[in-house]
C-alpha cells in the first residue's frame, strides 16, 4: 500500500472534461471552467464547501447551486468519481483511469480521508474483473476506520 503524496498537478482533465461537456450540450462558463481547473490539481476528492472556499480564495465567487450544477454536469459525462465519507457528506474527485487512479482510506471519526494505490489490489480487481458478468467501466474501493490521530485518543 502506497500513500499518494499531495503535490499539486495539472494532468489534462480539465481540459478533457471541458471538451466532453460542451459536446455533451452543456454551455461553457468561467465558473465551470474554474471549477474543471481546480479539481484537476488535487491529488484527492473535496468536498463542495471546500471547492466553494477554495475558489473564493482564488478570489472566484461560485455560489453552491453552481457547484452542484457541474458535478452533476461531470457525472453525467461519467468523468467524476464521487466519495461519500458518512454522515452525508459527499466529496468530488476528477475520474482517472490511468495516472492518479487511487482508492481511499476514511476516517469515520473526524471525516478525513486519504488517497492510497496498491498494484496488489488492482491486479486482483482486474482478475475478479475479467470473470464477472459484467463490462467493467470503473471501480472504487473505500476503507473505513479511524485514522492515526482519531485511534491514538
Ligand atoms: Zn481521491
Ligand atoms: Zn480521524
Amino acid at each position: 500500500m502506497q500513500r499518494v503524496a499531495s503535490t499539486s498537478r495539472r494532468t489534462g482533465w480539465a481540459e478533457e472534461a471541458a471538451l466532453a461537456l460542451t459536446s455533451a450540450g452543456y454551455r461553457r462558463g468561467g465558473a465551470r471552467r474554474a471549477i474543471l481547473e481546480l479539481l484537476d490539481e488535487q491529488s484527492c476528492a473535496l468536498s463542495a464547501v471546500e471547492i466553494q472556499q477554495a475558489l473564493t480564495s482564488r478570489n472566484r465567487e461560485v455560489s453552491r447551486a453552481s457547484i452542484y450544477r457541474v458535478m452533476e454536469e461531470l457525472e453525467e459525462i461519467g468523468l467524476l468519481a464521487r466519495v461519500e465519507v458518512g454522515r452525508g457528506v459527499v466529496r468530488y474527485e476528477p475520474s482517472r483511469h490511468g495516472p492518479g487512479h487511487h482508492h481511499h482510506l476514511v476516517c469515520d471519526h473526524c471525516g478525513r480521508i486519504s488517497p492510497f494505490t496498491d498494484e496488489g489490489l488492482e491486479r486482483a480487481i482486474r482478475r475478479v474483473s475479467d470473470a464477472l458478468p459484467l463490462q467493467v467501466s470503473e471501480h472504487e474501493v473505500v476503507i473505513h476506520g479511524s485514522c492515526e490521530t482519531c485511534a491514538a485518543s
